[in-house]
């Protein structure tokens, strides 16, 4: 049956409301009445006038009752039941009463005077409430400092993972940072960090879409076809719009020479990317880039998918002239033919064909066409470019799992093991220092000062568990015998107590 119950004692509409976190006290009496479906409202005294019979209750009825007998009861029962099976009670009670930080906290709740009080608790002060030495916050057990981390490590036995153990912790017990000296006992656990999955790797690195046309070019060598000959290929990222050059060899001089031909029509681009051909390395290809002031990429071999577009659009150039090649068509007659219309066709990413982007004009061709055609902005381009490419990122880093891992030099890695059996763990149980990092490359040296080179992926960052009662001693890299290495405690990822991250300030 749904009523209203009219009050006028205001404090007890919140206390009856949802919001409501009442201590272990109050919240007695909310629970005693859990079973009646009501709303409590508050009106003020003048409009309600509370009826006789109310008033007929003899005047010591709240000593002689058991009310305040009953509200003991349920609050030991509480704290009897959030003290940790592998802990007595008097244990904690002992704890309690030696903790300087609840001892403040009692005096707080039973002068009712928090100006001393310490933020964390103040922020929760109504539903704070005392059993002898034991603090409680509504039915959890506020935890002593010294025997908190004895806690966390009850809750994480079983190695469960951080969601689960705080779980475990939350019914019961609570205290300023619980939340985080959980995840931290649950990230530095060693035999967690052992049988984990290992770092993974580096995201792709992106081709930064150019500002402008003919910025940022990609040169390539197509072939050799059937006839020696081969094509090089210049596009430029911005318009998609390429130039091809035919050569029967492709050294740097040839190279450079043809380059210099396309250049002078549409001049010098920022940059240049190839592949590391030998043509492409020589000091003479270098050396005339860095006159011209044209700065040199090279693709990382290991990331070909950055240049993939550009090789798409390659292999379908090469297709064409197979094509006319093998319809008995002089290939060399087919490729401006074949050039014109490429150039002159809205491009499938961009959505305006190469030669309107790089000359702002469209180019006439044997097809009928609208001279006043409207040409959407660069700005759409390189918007429609760069969330496509996101995308393709986005894509192929979900794949391959990718985050960024800053592993560095001195840090503490575990490092993959051979799988032997089923029994054996992701990683080989001591740690290793990083003595060497070079982009995906790490050499690493073993507590004995055994030293491998290993690919990052095959490695974890360590961190070291805090001292505690039940951990096993782990080797350490300190007691190798090579003292050059620098040692560092895994410090980095340390973090100052999260006091007040696990409340809710209303
Ligand atoms: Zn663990």
């Amino acid at each position: 049956m749904d009523f209203i119950l009219d009050t006028d004692h205001r404090s007890l509409e919140f206390i009856y409301s949802k919001r409501s976190k009442p201590s272990a006290r109050i919240e007695r009496w909310v629970l005693r009445l859990q079973t009646y479906n009501f709303k409590v409202q508050y009106k003020p005294g003048s409009q309600n006038i509370a009826d006789s019979l109310s008033r007929l209750v003899p005047k010591n009825s709240h000593e002689c009752g058991n009310g305040g007998n009953v509200a003991e009861e349920y609050i030991r029962f509480i704290a009897k039941e959030a003290v940790p099976a592998a802990l007595s009670p008097q244990e904690v009670e002992k704890a309690s009463a030696d903790d300087i930080e609840l001892e403040a906290v009692r005096s707080c709740i039973e002068s009712d005077n928090w100006e001393t009080c310490p933020l964390a608790y103040r922020a929760i002060k109504s539903e704070l409430t005392c059993l002898g030495k034991l603090v409680i916050r509504g039915t959890r057990l506020v935890i002593p400092l010294s025997l908190r981390q004895c806690v966390v490590d009850l809750a994480h036995e079983g190695h469960q993972g951080i969601v689960k153990t705080k779980q475990r912790l939350r019914s019961k017990v609570w205290w300023p940072g619980v939340d985080s000296d959980t995840e931290r006992k649950c990230r530095t656990c060693h035999d967690c960090q052992i049988v984990s999955q290992p770092c993974v790797p580096e995201p792709m690195t992106r081709t930064k879409f150019p500002d402008g046309p003919w910025e940022d070019l990609s040169l390539d060598i197509l072939g050799p076809l059937s006839t020696g000959h081969n094509l090089v290929v210049i596009v430029d990222y911005f318009t998609r719009y390429f130039e091809v050059l035919i050569m029967k060899t492709v050294t740097s001089e040839q190279i450079i020479k043809g380059l210099e031909q396309i250049f002078a029509g549409h001049g010098l681009p920022h940059s240049l990317r190839s592949d590391n051909g030998p043509q492409f390395v020589s000091d003479e290809f270098e050396n005339y880039l860095s006159e011209q002031g044209i700065e040199h990429r090279k693709t990382a071999p290991l990331w070909p998918q950055a240049n993939g577009e550009v090789e798409r659009q390659n292999r379908t150039l090469l297709e064409n002239m197979q094509i006319a090649h093998s319809k008995g068509q002089d290939w060399k007659e087919e490729l401006p033919k074949f050039l014109l219309a490429y150039r002159s066709t809205p491009h499938s990413t961009t959505g305006v064909s190469p030669a309107e982007l790089l000359f702002n004009r469209q180019i006439r061709t044997k097809l009928p066409q609208l001279k006043a055609m409207s040409r959407p902005e660069a700005e759409g381009t390189r918007d429609r470019d760069a969330t496509r490419k996101m995308k393709e990122k986005l894509y192929g880093d979900a794949k391959r799992h990718a985050t960024e891992c800053d592993t560095d030099v001195g840090d503490e890695v575990l490092l993959k093991q051979k799988h032997q059996n089923k029994f054996s763990t992701t990683f080989e149980s001591s740690p290793y220092r990083v003595v060497e990092r070079n982009g995906n490359q790490v050499v690493v040296q073993s507590p004995d000062g055994r030293r491998v080179r290993r690919n990052i992926s095959f490695t974890r960052p360590y961190l070291r568990p805090e001292p505690s009662v039940e951990e096993p001693a782990t080797p350490t890299v300190e007691d190798a015998e090579n003292p050059s290495v620098e040692v560092r405690r895994s410090g980095r990822q340390q973090r100052p107590p999260d006091y007040l991250k696990d409340y809710v300030v209303d």
